[in-house]
């Protein structure tokens, strides 16, 4: 069968998808991951949520990224009667150049390598997938899908920081990140709720990583995120939106290295820091420690903050959309979060929010509320096969074939 992979990479882990093509669109058909690079690499795929595969290897047979997808590819070609198509990334940083997804090559590849040091985390980790596959894999058509895309068309004013110019054209930019789910969201809420999806929206983006997105006709108009992952809203273990005096405080007085203020910043802040429990929200609703209580109430806190911050750029709000682990999952913090958002006319529906609806707001409220699961994934799927069915893309590929 043809197939689409889709990969996430990330430090410690690649996650994978195969979609089939059914009808022109894509279908899943198989979700997996190879986690644990490195420590306790384990690879893991099921089909219908049925398993199709559970094994451990040592931590020296499967060390780096390269070698997960390695293993991945060569699992699925010998398990899985599949003809692969193409390849779908997601590349978190596509920088000021790139506002929609494109074919890699080598030259597309070393532009992004520019990036590094705009998301030195994350954006290594998504390359070298697309790196090692150019060398087993040069015929097969690959896409970059990044996070930043979507949010490209923000006015001068969204996009700038109040520092000198110079830094904005070297790439110092408010970019946001979450823009496949947003995307998502978006194109969902135009099935769903068309009128909605033509007004000012507020889609919460409330996983382990959070942001908030404000759309105005489906377009990103402003994020709380900038020119990193780090801004905005607490995370499960990053602070949000901070002082940049602190960071000053944290080099200077407290003789930290840059390093250390990363570790912090990225592994032990947001939940995880303020509770000094866990990262988790589920074990923070279900913890009786004062300092859970705070994490939580700070959370909620900060979104409806930041709730009425998207407000103000949108010029007023139509609906609020939950989405993410967070979002999608907990009915006390989306509960909690609707009485912050009173003030704007919201009126939660109860039983409707508990009983998992999509539509979780009273008739006479003035903001609808919508819970819309997001798919990443999915989005980067319908991406990849755009491109492949267009001639250009197959001319890359072609030519790469060649060289
Ligand atoms: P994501 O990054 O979108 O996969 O979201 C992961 C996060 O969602 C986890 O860290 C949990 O904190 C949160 N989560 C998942 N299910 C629930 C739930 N039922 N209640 C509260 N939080 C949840």
């Amino acid at each position: 069968m043809d197939a689409i992979l889709v990969v996430n990479a990330g430090s410690s882990s690649i996650k994978f998808q195969i979609f089939g093509m059914e009808g022109g669109a894509p279908r899943r058909l198989i979700k997996g991951q190879l986690d644990g690079i490195g420590t306790r690499p384990r690879l893991s795929a099921e089909s219908d949520k049925s398993s199709l595969i559970e094994r451990t290897y040592a931590s020296d047979e499967i060390a780096d990224v390269p070698a997960a997808i390695a293993t991945v590819a060569s699992w699925l070609r010998e398990t899985q009667q599949l003809t692969l198509l193409a390849v779908g990334h997601r590349v978190v940083h596509g920088g000021p150049k790139y506002d929609r997804p494109v074919v890699l090559d080598q030259a597309v590849a070393a532009n992004l390598e520019q990036y590094v040091s705009l998301a030195p985390l994350h954006q290594p980790n998504n390359l070298a997938p697309i790196r090692t596959l150019f060398k087993s894999r040069p015929e097969l058509l690959q896409v970059a899908c990044f996070d930043t895309a979507f949010h490209h068309g923000h006015s001068a004013v969204a996009d700038h920081y109040a520092i000198p110019e110079r830094f904005y054209a070297e790439g110092v930019r408010r970019y946001g990140f979450h823009g496949l789910s947003y995307e998502y969201v978006a194109q969902r809420l135009r099935e769903v709720a068309p009128a909605v999806a033509a007004g000012r929206v507020i889609v919460a983006h409330l996983g382990s990583g959070a942001s908030m997105c404000a759309l105005a006709n489906g377009r990103s108009v402003e994020s709380t995120m900038g020119f990193t992952a780090l801004d905005g809203i607490p995370m499960g273990t990053r602070p949000g939106q901070i002082d940049a005096g602190v960071l000053l405080y944290l080099l200077t007085e407290k003789g930290m290295t840059p390093t250390a203020v990363q570790d912090l910043l990225y592994r032990e802040s947001g939940l995880k820091g303020l509770s000094g429990i866990s990262n988790d929200m589920r074990d923070l609703q279900s913890s009786s420690d004062p300092r859970a209580r705070l994490a939580v109430d700070y959370f909620v806190y900060r979104v409806g903050l930041n709730a009425g911050m998207l407000t103000a750029a949108l010029g007023g709000l139509d609906a609020f959309v939950f989405t993410a682990g967070i979002g999608e999952n907990s009915p006390t913090i989306r509960a909690r979060i609707a009485e912050k958002l009173a003030w704007l006319g919201v009126v939660l529906d109860p039983a409707a929010n508990t009983e998992r609806k999509s539509l979780i707001s009273r008739p006479e409220s003035r903001v609808v509320l919508l819970v819309v699961p997001t798919d990443e994934e999915l989005m980067i799927a319908q991406h990849t096969l755009a491109l492949l069915t267009k001639e250009p893309a197959r001319k890359v590929a072609g030519e790469r074939l060649a060289t």
